[in-house]
C-alpha cells in the first residue's frame, strides 16, 4: 500500500484546509411570489419553477 513518505507539515495542512471554509447560500426572489428562494431551485413557498406550478403548494 502506497503510505505517504514523510508528515503533512502544519503549512501544508493548513493550506490544503484553505479551500473548506463554508459560503453564505445563495438567494434571489421567486418572480410568483416574492418569497426568498434558491436560484435555480423550485420555490418551496408556492411550488413554481420558471413561472408555471411544478409541485402543488405545500402548507
Ligand atoms: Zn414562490
Amino acid at each position: 500500500m502506497a503510505v505517504p513518505k514523510r508528515k503533512t507539515s502544519p503549512s501544508r495542512r493548513n493550506m490544503r484546509r484553505s479551500h473548506h471554509a463554508l459560503k453564505a447560500v445563495a438567494y434571489s426572489e421567486c418572480s410568483n411570489c416574492g418569497e426568498q428562494k434558491r436560484p435555480h431551485h423550485v420555490c418551496s413557498h408556492c411550488g413554481h419553477y420558471d413561472g408555471r406550478e411544478v409541485v402543488s403548494a405545500s402548507a
